[in-house]
C-alpha cells in the first residue's frame, strides 16, 4: 500500500489541513505519517504553565490525534516554535524523513503567500515548513548528491509523485470529508492544551466548515509530479 507523509509546522496543524483526507487514505489501507517540524512551545494562554511541560503536552496530544486518524506514527524534528527559519537543516531532516518513509503522497502547508484569502496571514512557520518540504520534494530528495550521508546510511534517493497543498489561494482539488467531520473534530479534540476550554469547539467547527450545500470539504493545491 502507498505512504502519505502529512508534514506540518505545529500540533494541529495537519488536523485542520487535512484530517479527512488523511483518515480516509488510512481506512482504505495507506501508511499514513505525520512529521511535525517545531515543538508546539507557544500559542498557550496560560502563563502559569511550564514550558517544557507545555512542549511534552504537545506531543502526546499530537500522538493522541495520530491514534484518532488511524495514522502509523509521527515525528517530531523539535525546532522552536514561532522562530522556524528555513534552513539547509530543516530541509536535510525533512529530506532524511522523505527517504526513510518513502511516500507517494506529501501533505502540507501551502507556502507560496504570506496573505490567505484576504482574510489571515500565513503563519512564518507554516511558510517556513512549506519551502522546506517543497525544496526536500524537489529537487533535493531526489538526487544523491544531496547529503550523501544519507546514501552511506542507506537511504536511498526517493521521488514524491503527489503533493497537496493545505491553505491555498489556489485550490485545485476539493475532498469531500462530510462523512469524516465528527473524527476530523475527535481528533483536533486530542489538542486540550489548545482547545481544551473551548465547550463550544465542536459546534462552533462544524458551523464554521460547513459549506452552503451542507456538504464539509478540504480544499487542496495538487501537484502531479509526473517527472
Ligand atoms: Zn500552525
Amino acid at each position: 500500500m502507498p505512504t502519505a507523509l502529512v508534514i506540518a509546522a505545529h500540533p494541529d496543524d495537519g488536523e485542520f489541513g487535512c484530517a479527512g483526507y488523511a483518515a480516509r487514505l488510512a481506512s482504505q489501507g495507506w501508511d499514513v505519517y505525520f512529521l511535525v517540524t517545531t515543538n508546539g512551545a507557544k500559542g498557550t494562554e496560560d502563563r502559569a504553565m511550564p514550558r517544557e511541560r507545555l512542549i511534552a503536552q504537545r506531543v502526546e496530544e499530537q500522538r493522541e490525534a495520530c491514534r484518532r486518524l488511524g495514522a502509523r506514527d509521527v515525528f517530531f524534528l523539535g525546532f522552536e516554535d514561532g522562530e522556524l527559519a528555513y534552513t539547509r537543516e530543516l530541509v536535510e531532516r525533512i529530506v532524511w524523513h522523505l527517504r526513510f518513509l518513502r511516500p507517494q503522497t506529501v501533505l502540507t502547508h501551502d507556502p507560496t503567500d504570506i496573505i490567505i484569502r484576504d482574510s489571515f496571514i500565513n503563519h512564518p512557520d507554516h511558510r517556513a515548513t512549506g519551502t522546506a518540504a517543497l525544496d526536500a520534494v524537489y529537487p533535493t530528495a531526489r538526487d544523491h548528491l544531496n547529503f550523501p550521508e544519507h546514501l552511506a546510511a542507506g537511504l536511498e534517493p526517493h521521488k514524491v509523485r503527489e503533493v497537496l497543498l493545505w491553505n491555498s489561494n489556489h485550490p485545485n482539488f476539493d475532498v469531500d470529508v462530510t462523512d469524516l467531520v465528527d473524527l476530523k473534530i475527535h481528533a483536533l479534540s486530542a489538542h486540550v492544551s489548545q482547545f481544551g476550554k473551548q465547550e463550544d469547539f465542536a459546534a462552533f467547527s462544524r458551523e464554521r466548515w460547513r459549506n452552503d450545500d451542507g456538504r464539509y470539504l478540504e480544499r487542496f493545491r495538487r501537484l502531479d509530479l509526473q517527472f
